[in-house]
């Protein structure tokens, strides 16, 4: 067969037979040019038997800014391998509704913009877009070797609106996200036992959680071997939350009839929850007169970094007599919340100890938590969580 049609680069194998410009953009229609051999979509082995011609629509590049459908004829061939078959295109996936082309340029837009303006740049619908982010996103995760995690961290995250909350679990050593589902609850993290299996179970040896979660319980009941242990990062986050602030509102409070000095207190937030080392030098005397003036908060202040020495004694009779002596401290210190949180954290002593034995980098979990906020922030094209959930994966792979 010889063919008169038009040849350009862009659609090996195929020539233009028709071109139109409608309301909706440019239209193309493709037929095969004869050259080339036929080879089956499913197996790439070379094929002689034509069964048949069929249409395919797909959308391409746009075209000086005009969307680009294809209208494409294929063959059907008969694969000794595969039986009935379409061809293979080079440049178009099987069953795909776009080319390659447009693929690769939209993946490579996801990475830097919402999915809306990746919308708006290819004229794709949303939920075109989403599908082909969808597949190369699954795609780099089933390229990953598969995990073989010793050590877990468990976090949970807030969820756009509302107050759903998700989980994620990932692998302490390698920093791989290896599992995000929604809710806290122990039901919600049921899944990722099952996904890990029994024998992977079997080698986990410590997971670190938060302390006020039901994890442990579910921890226990599928890795009886692992050591449950509490981890730096959330103690003190709990600690802020519970103590500094409290104390911290309780005087500005106690302070109503002096407002200036009520005010430096209530704006003090940020000051006081700040590791003293990530304070720049000039709020540094501002800090010290809001504490040299309110001996309660003082007091809390200093607790807190005597509480993160608890992570750091080496041996276990040295933890012991830093534990009491904690939790004399803030027994004697008569500041309400600072006793209530003493209390709380006693029945916790085994999983702050077991720390000693399988310390963790505290620093991941938060790394990861702000990652997950930032994201947050860019995804406001993300309508489920399942795909937002994909995403999280996606941007840990951990590095072994
Ligand atoms: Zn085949």
């Amino acid at each position: 067969m010889h063919d008169n049609n038009l040849h350009l680069p862009f659609w090996e194998g195929f020539s233009i037979w028709n071109f139109d410009c409608r309301a909706d953009g440019v239209w193309i229609s493709l037929i095969p040019s004869s050259e080339k051999p036929l080879r089956c979509s499913g197996c790439a082995a070379v094929c002689q038997q034509i069964h048949g011609r069929y249409w395919r629509t797909v959308r391409d590049m746009t075209m000086l800014g005009e969307p680009v459908w294809l209208q494409v004829q294929l063959r059907r061939l008969r694969c000794a391998r595969c039986g009935s078959c379409s061809e293979h295109v080079s440049w178009l996936a099987r069953h795909a509704r776009v080319t390659r082309r447009l693929a690769q340029f939209v993946a490579l837009w996801c990475e830097r913009l919402p999915v809306s303006h990746v919308c708006k740049l290819t004229g794709l619908h949303w939920e075109t877009v989403r599908r082909i982010e969808r597949e190369r996103l699954e795609g780099q995760l089933a390229a990953l070797p598969e995990a073989q995690p010793t050590r877990l961290a468990m976090d949970e995250f807030a969820l756009f609106k509302g107050h759903r909350y998700a989980t994620v679990i990932l692998d302490a050593d390698t920093r791989q996200v290896l599992w995000v589902g929604e809710g806290r609850s122990r039901e919600a993290i049921r899944p990722f036992f099952a996904w890990l299996g029994p024998q992977r179970c079997r080698q986990i040896e410590a997971v670190a959680m938060d302390m006020n979660t039901a994890f442990d319980l579910e921890v226990r009941q599928h890795c009886p071997q692992a050591r449950v242990v509490y981890d730096l990062f959330h103690v003190v986050a709990k600690y802020g939350r519970e103590v500094i602030d409290r104390v911290r509102v309780d005087e500005a409070n106690r302070l109503r009839h002096d407002r200036p000095q009520r005010q430096v207190v209530k704006r003090s937030r940020w000051l006081l929850l700040r590791n003293k080392e990530n304070v720049p030098a000039d709020k540094l005397p501002k800090l010290e007169e809001l504490l040299a003036a309110n001996q309660a908060l003082m007091t809390t202040y200093v607790m807190k970094d005597s509480l993160k020495e608890l992570w750091r004694p080496t041996e276990p009779w040295q933890w012991r007599r830093a534990w009491n002596n904690w939790l004399n401290m803030a027994r004697d210190s008569a500041i309400e919340p600072l006793c209530r949180f003493g209390k709380r954290l006693q029945p916790y002593w085994r999983g702050i100890l077991a720390r000693m034995r399988w310390p963790m980098h505290t620093g991941q979990l938060e790394g990861i938590n702000n990652r997950i906020k930032v994201m947050k922030r860019m995804a406001y094209g993300y309508r489920d969580s399942a795909f937002f959930f994909l995403k999280i994966k996606a941007a840990f792979p951990g590095n072994p």
